[in-house]
């Protein structure tokens, strides 16, 4: 699937009704262009300037045992958590990462023994998150082997299992369901943010990864955060970094530092505060909106349908609301037809199948998160399919 990137939808000029109508919405990625709008609202304030001599060490705080890490970088990440309450930072160690993809790799060579006779397992109930398989596979490597969902393992022998909190792609709200005595857990919290779930608890698991792509919607800065509680498991996760690119970007880390503050601070500096819409109010209602348009083009008919998401308080907002994920988890319900995204894709709506997350061919995955214009476009052919008489 990634391999379509170059198919991806350009930035929309305004205007184009037409051409709009005619091209393909591209659904596929959670490219999360959606946030692009509230940062030009925001201005110059989170530019920064970076001067020709900055940047040149390859260190950062080689006191630190992530020697690549900025201390402002890890400083506003604290920051952030803190405000949000949606993770435990206290006594836990930051490991950054281009990407928690990087930080995914990272931290399988970490968990995996260098000297067991077998590969790991690595399971995770299905529908999982699509990159999983491909990066656990991609090396064919002798320390762990892709399982995904299934009992072919030994549960007490030690096995890793992945736990994506909300779920991707269905937006479940689920823990650990292997329940074996050998499993490690990796969680992966990239949607643990006020915009998409309701904050219920601080989430205080051992091993918990974060991106930038998904919470502020910088997925081009390329950065993820990795809170890890086992100093050696940490430890070797910056082995991993620091053998495959020997750290990560600088210019990127101090980038993504200004803009996690700038959001601390329009709710915590009183002058910011009142003069600017704070980031998860904007992204919550967004999601929101989003959210109810896709229900109402998927109610005008029998066609579609979309799983029940679970109802709770935000701590953090004091609202309670409905989970409304990055990504929608589209059912084709009509007995015609067998492979969802090859029907969609008629209907120039590009999305992902379910058999790329273990699932059937009967879902797809949409993402809520792209541009305005190609979501409203994407809307306005929903619901003409749906209200379309049925063949
Ligand atoms: N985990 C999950 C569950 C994701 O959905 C994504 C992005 N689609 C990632 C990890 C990867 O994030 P990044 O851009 O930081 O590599």
């Amino acid at each position: 699937a990634v391999s379509s990137l170059a198919s991806y939808t350009a930035e929309p000029k305004p205007g184009n009704d037409v051409q709009i109508q005619e091209k393909y919405i591209n659904l596929d990625h959670g490219d999360p262009t959606m946030y692009q709008s509230y940062w030009k609202q925001m201005g110059e304030r989170t530019t920064i300037v970076i001067s020709g001599w900055q940047s040149v060490s390859y260190f950062s705080d080689t006191k630190n045992l992530c020697w690549f890490l900025e201390p402002g970088f890890a400083k506003a990440v604290t920051r952030l958590h803190n405000l949000v309450g949606n993770a435990e930072t206290a006594n836990r160690h930051i490991v950054v990462g281009t990407g928690s993809t990087q930080l995914f790799q990272a931290v399988l060579y970490a968990l995996c023994p260098s000297d067991a006779s077998d590969p790991m397992s690595i399971v995770s109930a299905a529908p999982f998150y699509s990159s999983y398989p491909l990066i656990a596979e991609c090396l064919k490597s002798g320390l762990y082997k892709w399982k995904g969902y299934t009992n072919d393992f030994d549960k007490d022998e030690p096995y890793i299992e992945l736990v994506t909190y909300p779920n991707n792609p269905d937006g479940s709200i689920r823990g650990a369901v292997f329940n074996g005595s050998g499993g490690i857990l990796i969680h992966d919290v990239a949607y643990y943010w006020p915009q998409y779930t309701p904050i219920s608890s601080r989430a205080d698991h051992d091993i918990m990864l974060f991106t930038l792509s998904k919470s502020t919607g910088h997925a081009g800065t390329r950065l993820g955060w990795a809170l890890v509680k086992d100093e050696a498991i940490a430890k070797k996760m910056v082995k991993f970094i620091e053998i495959s690119s020997i750290g990560v970007s600088k210019d990127s880390q101090n980038r993504a530092a200004k803009t996690l503050d700038v959001i601390s601070d329009t709710y915590e500096d009183a002058e910011t505060s009142n003069e600017s819409k704070r980031f998860f109010d904007f992204g919550y209602e967004e999601m929101a909106k989003r959210w109810r348009q896709l229900r109402e083009a998927v109610n005008k008919g029998k066609r579609f349908s979309l799983p029940n998401l679970p109802v709770g308080k935000c701590n953090f907002s004091n609202r309670t609301f409905g989970t409304q994920p990055a990504f929608a988890w589209v059912k084709c319900e009509h007995a015609s037809v067998s492979d969802c995204e090859s029907f969609l894709k008629q209907h120039k709506i590009l999305t992902r199948g379910g058999e790329h997350f273990g699932s059937s061919k009967k879902y797809v995955r949409i993402s809520l998160i792209g541009y305005e214009e190609d979501y409203n476009e994407f809307i306005r052919r929903l619901s003409l399919i749906n209200s379309e008489e049925s063949p």
